[in-house]
């Protein structure tokens, strides 16, 4: 049988770990050759080492907030493989909960400078050779903070609520020149972010996570496959969606 990302090249950031690493895997084992950056290089190049290395994986340093390093790493990128076919978003950082009057400047910069002023400088400088090819696929990570108030607090929860805006947007701009835009919303999944939350013990968090219908958080190997499908030719008519997969955490 014939993989779904065959000859198809994936740069995702924030690729060494939790979800960005699962799509790596995912995406591999469908055949993609992946493009892992990532602010800490050293967790990209395990999973450079995961893949085997070679021309299955290139790990790049990058940090998604700034526009020289997302220059520096897009032009590695296009120079060592010629073209990304699959823009995966999902670098993203969470503080503690702060409410607006708690936020501080520097605090909303950095979560707003990465979640969603991050995604608007890789998109920047891949989408013109996308648009030119007129071919191209972007997955944004938002988040059931782009739908609800509550855990992320006000940095987060606006950044993620921009993700979905800016997601659209994108479907708005550039369907019609062939690129394919979508976001994916997920719930409580284990991962670097949440693993302390996760096992704190904290009644509130367990209470939380017990009453959605799903009964438990996830593991980031089930949003990798949602990612499969909005990167693969299987959601050939998918388009702006932000698509939460949330345990059914949003419908409580
Ligand atoms: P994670 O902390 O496990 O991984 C995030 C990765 O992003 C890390 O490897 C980190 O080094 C990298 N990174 C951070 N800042 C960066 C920067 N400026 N440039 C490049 N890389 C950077 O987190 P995760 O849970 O896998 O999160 C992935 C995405 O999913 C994020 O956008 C997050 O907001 C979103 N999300 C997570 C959850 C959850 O429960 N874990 C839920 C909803 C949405």
């Amino acid at each position: 049988m014939s993989k779904k990302l065959e000859s198809k090249v994936a740069l995702i950031t924030g690729a060494g770990s939790g979800m960005g690493r699962a799509m790596c895997l995912e995406f591999a084992r469908e055949g993609a050759r992946i493009i892992a950056v990532d602010l800490n290089l050293d967790s990209a190049k395990r999973v450079e080492s995961e893949l085997g290395g070679g021309d299955a994986c290139l790990a790049l340093a990058g940090d998604v907030s700034n526009s020289k390093s997302v220059a520096d790493f897009c032009g590695q990128a296009l120079d060592a493989t010629g073209r990304v076919d699959i823009l995966v978003n999902n670098a993203g950082i969470l503080d503690n909960y702060a409410s607006v009057t708690d936020t501080s400047e520097e605090l909303w910069d950095r979560i707003i400078g990465v979640n969603l002023k991050g995604m608007f400088l890789v998109c920047r400088a891949l989408l013109p050779a996308m648009v030119e090819r007129r071919s191209g696929v972007i997955i944004n990570l938002g988040s059931i903070a782009g739908f609800v108030a509550g855990g992320g607090g006000a940095a987060y929860t606006s950044s993620k609520h921009g993700v979905i805006g800016f997601t659209r947007q994108l479907a708005f701009d550039y369907g019609k020149l062939g690129v394919r835009a979508n976001a994916i919303c997920p719930g409580a999944v284990e991962t670097g972010m949440t693993k302390d939350i996760l096992a704190s013990g904290d009644m509130a968090v367990i209470e939380s996570i017990r009453s959605v219908p799903a009964g438990r958080h996830a593991q980031p190997e089930e949003i990798a496959k949602l990612g499969l499908y909005l990167a693969s030719d299987d959601s050939s008519f998918v388009h702006g969606a932000a698509m939460l997969i949330d345990g059914g955490w949003t419908i409580k």
